[in-house]
C-alpha cells in the first residue's frame, strides 16, 4: 500500500518589480519566423513589428509580456519573506 502525506499551505504571488518587463513580438505570418527580440520597453519591440510590416506586408504579430514572480508562503516569518531571487541587488 503506498500512503502520501500532503501539506497544504497558503501561498500569494506576486510581480518583482526589480526583474522588470520584457516585451518580445514575433511575425505570425507562415513561414517567417523573424521577431524583435527580447526588448526592456514596448516601444522598440512595437516599431519593430511596424517596420516589418511596412517592409513585408506581414499583418499578423504574436506579442509576449514577461515578467518575474515572486511566491511566498503566507505563514512564512517575515525574514523567510524576504526575496531569495537570483536577481542583483
Ligand atoms: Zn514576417
Amino acid at each position: 500500500m503506498i500512503r502520501s502525506v500532503y501539506r497544504f499551505e497558503d501561498l500569494s504571488i506576486e510581480h518583482v518589480p526589480e526583474g522588470g518587463v520584457i516585451w518580445e513580438v514575433f511575425c505570425a505570418a507562415y513561414q517567417c519566423g523573424q521577431g524583435s527580440g527580447p526588448q526592456d520597453d514596448q516601444e522598440p519591440a512595437q516599431r519593430w513589428a511596424l517596420s516589418h510590416s511596412g517592409a513585408t506586408s506581414h499583418n499578423l504579430f504574436r506579442r509576449v509580456v514577461t515578467d518575474h514572480a515572486d511566491v511566498m508562503y503566507a505563514d512564512a516569518p517575515a525574514a523567510e519573506k524576504e526575496r531569495d531571487s537570483l536577481l542583483p541587488r
